[in-house]
């Protein structure tokens, strides 16, 4: 018997069967429907869209965002859970004042064609900066672009690329590297990690969907649902806001002392406003506003950078749907989503109880020690 029933079964195979399984126990749920066609296709020249379901109140000043496939192929875990979450029915146990929103699959692009980029190469966690300022500098990068990205995945153009990350990493040390490699860059439009050159249309949208049912809401907490960083199954809840802060005293009482903080160092920062946090916390200045990303550990961040590497060349060089993606896309959707029961369930059980304490939190209640408290 499964810790949790129908595990497997919210959880899809690709995008397509994500999408009818997000709509259909939406619909069943009774929740308020929107629809955003993206300006991108899918391999097979298919519509994508980011949807959206609103459950609740819809004049309720208390509203929980969950956010899924920021990072498109991270959309699988995000995705999963929201199905489950609508299945479970406990939208039927929201107090009178709070509304949840389900953002599913926000960059759509990505999840069908199982990339953590949208279609414009970009890497839509590093794309919430304020565009009126010009882009921030990540000098690391420059340092090591040729090598990030050689023309060749195999053979001695390969091994010597791997050769200069090696030294530099041994020169800069490993928060030094990754910082160079994966906060963000704004030079390389089709290099990884690029954060783009103006707001991206997931970005947009996510505006849009803010402007148009956040604008009465006066408490705000979002999750933003990520795979790929940390240990196996383990879902870490990552707070950018500055320690001190009336959030940050927030985010612990909401999540207790599971949380890491960018800022005070326990985990890697990004670039400064490129995240979704800054994006969200920006747009809604009339609201208190708590934001959490979540991230599911898959494997080691090495195959991870080898399994983007290689997708990124094939974009760029080889032929996304001829014969050499298949084990390329296979290796990618394995690191974002290793597709097995026991992960399935660590998503489910650690995303259940985060949304349980947010809830709970913005009743008022101290989620971590005491009982949940409802009005
Ligand atoms: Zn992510």
């Amino acid at each position: 018997m499964n810790a949790f029933q129908d595990a497997e079964a919210a959880f899809s195979a690709n995008y397509h069967e994500a999408r009818a399984a997000f709509l259909e126990a939406a619909s069943a749920a009774g929740a308020q429907r929107q629809h955003h066609a993206c300006p991108a296709r899918g391999p097979g020249g298919e519509a994508l869209h980011t949807d959206t379901a609103w459950l609740g109140d819809p004049g309720a000043p208390k509203v929980l965002v969950v956010l899924s496939g920021t990072h498109g192929v991270e959309g699988f875990c995000g995705s999963g859970f929201q199905v489950h979450w609508l299945r479970a029915g406990l939208h039927r146990q929201l107090p009178a004042d709070t509304a949840v929103l389900l953002v599913h699959a926000l960059n759509p692009y990505g999840f069908a064609w199982l990339r953590r980029v949208n279609e414009d190469n970009v890497d839509l966690n590093r794309n919430y900066l304020d565009w009126r300022q010009p882009p921030p500098d990540n000098p690391g990068y420059r340092d090591i672009a040729d090598a990030v990205l050689p023309a060749r995945l195999d053979g001695p153009v390969a091994a010597e690329a791997e050769a200069v990350l090696a030294r530099y990493r041994q020169q800069v040390g490993e928060l030094a590297f990754y910082r160079a490699l994966a906060s963000g860059q704004f030079i390389d439009p089709q290099g990884m990690f690029y954060g783009g050159s103006g707001p991206t249309w997931s970005n947009r949208t996510l505006h849009a969907v803010m402007a148009e049912l956040l604008g009465r809401a006066t408490d705000v907490t979002c999750i933003d649902m990520h795979t790929g960083l940390g240990p196996y199954g383990h879902g870490d809840l990552i707070s950018d806001h500055e320690p001190g802060t009336d959030a940050a005293q927030r985010v612990r009482r909401f999540w207790g002392d599971g949380v890491s903080e960018s800022r005070r160092g326990q985990t890697l920062p990004l670039v400064q406003d490129g995240p979704t946090h800054f994006g969200v916390t920006r747009a809604l200045p009339h609201a208190r506003v708590t934001f959490g990303t979540l991230e599911f550990g898959t494997y080691e961040r090495d195959l991870g950078r080898a399994a983007l590497r290689a997708d990124h060349w094939l974009h760029r060089h080889g032929d996304p749907l001829g014969p050499e993606a298949a084990p390329i896309k296979q290796a990618l959707r394995r690191q974002f989503y290793p597709d097995t029961l026991d992960w399935k369930e660590a998503v489910l059980f650690r995303a259940h109880q985060l949304v349980r304490m947010a809830i709970a939190g913005m009743q008022g209640a101290s989620a971590q020690r005491g009982q949940p408290v409802r009005d």
